[in-house]
């Protein structure tokens, strides 16, 4: 049987609903061999579930996510593999959090003009002392009924164009690459059928981020039709990139799959881990 391998998902540590323990637990339960931990923009929950994974006897995959922004758009950019001490990569994601505060702020007094009071708050009691994100939001509107469930808050209020929408200018995709690379890590693109790019921006944005040192972009995700499984592994051959899979995991009523279940990769994919020598054979 080959490796189950799961390199993209979430813990409480930022927008996911489980603690890191948990959600390795939850993890070896649905079979993951492979588990990467990808919160955004922070990289403290890796000691926790690095330890819970050695006690489950799985692998682990040190992760982060980071929020980039590139012309005009937000791009999340994984990195695999990185050193969670190194201290570039922690000061600038220090950084990045402080503003995604201040954007929280702005969300709020968003939502206050259409008579939702107090919602910064709400969000911050519910991200208790995680970073602060739109499911954050999101889950503070259902909570107080004024909404039925996270994603109709998003498409009602948290998406461009919406009262809790704030244009934010997030990492450049430049230096996202670089201290990825500089803390050892593999730079993936994360869920590249989300973002709407069209085709010539897709293959510049490809084009880009090889040039920058990018390694792979998510091939087989939950944000992935089948028929994109296989455009994505067409232009990751074509770019010379590797192929990355990953649930996107962020617990119940939040994600799109469960653990575990993810589909192979199309055949001709190079998987993102044949530069890791523990599996360059898996
Ligand atoms: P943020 O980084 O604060 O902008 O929050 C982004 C997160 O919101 C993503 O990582 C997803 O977990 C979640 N998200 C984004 N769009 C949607 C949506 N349409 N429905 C539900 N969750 C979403
Ligand atoms: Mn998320
Ligand atoms: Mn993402
Ligand atoms: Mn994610």
């Amino acid at each position: 049987m080959p490796l189950n391998f799961d390199l993209h998902a979430h813990s409480t540590v930022s927008d996911g609903l489980l603690s890191p323990t948990d959600l390795v637990a939850y993890a070896a339960k649905q079979g993951v061999d492979v588990l990467a931990l990808t919160d955004h923009d922070d990289v403290s929950g890796l000691a926790e579930a690095q330890a819970a994974a050695t006690a489950h006897n799985i692998a682990f995959i040190n992760g982060v996510e980071i929020s980039v922004t590139w012309k005009k758009r937000t791009l999340h950019i994984v990195g695999l593999n990185i050193d969670p001490h190194n201290a570039a990569l922690k000061n600038a994601l220090a950084l990045v959090r402080i503003a995604r505060d201040e954007r929280a702020q702005k969300m709020g007094e968003g939502l206050a003009k259409v008579g939702i009071a107090d919602a910064y708050l709400g969000a911050k009691r519910i991200a208790q002392q995680s970073i602060i994100t739109r499911v954050h939001f999101a889950r503070y509107l259902v909570e107080q009924g004024l909404v039925k469930d996270t994603k109709s808050v998003f498409k009602k209020y948290l998406v461009k164009g919406k009262p809790g929408f704030v244009e934010h200018q997030w990492m450049d995709l430049e230096q996202a690459v670089n201290l990825i690379n500089q803390s050892g890590g593999s730079a993936v693109i994360a869920h590249p059928g989300r973002y709407d790019l069209g085709s010539v921006n897709m293959l510049q944005l490809l084009h880009e981020f090889r040039g920058y040192g990018g390694v792979a972009i998510e091939v087989v995700t939950s944000s992935h039709t089948p028929p994109q499984y296989q455009q994505f592994a067409k232009l990751a051959h074509q770019f010379s990139l590797k192929s990355s899979q990953g649930s996107d995991y962020h617990g119940k009523g939040l994600s799109f799959m469960e653990m575990g279940r993810l589909a192979n990769m199309p055949a001709g994919c190079v998987p993102v881990w044949q530069d890791w020598p523990q599996f360059a054979h898996a």
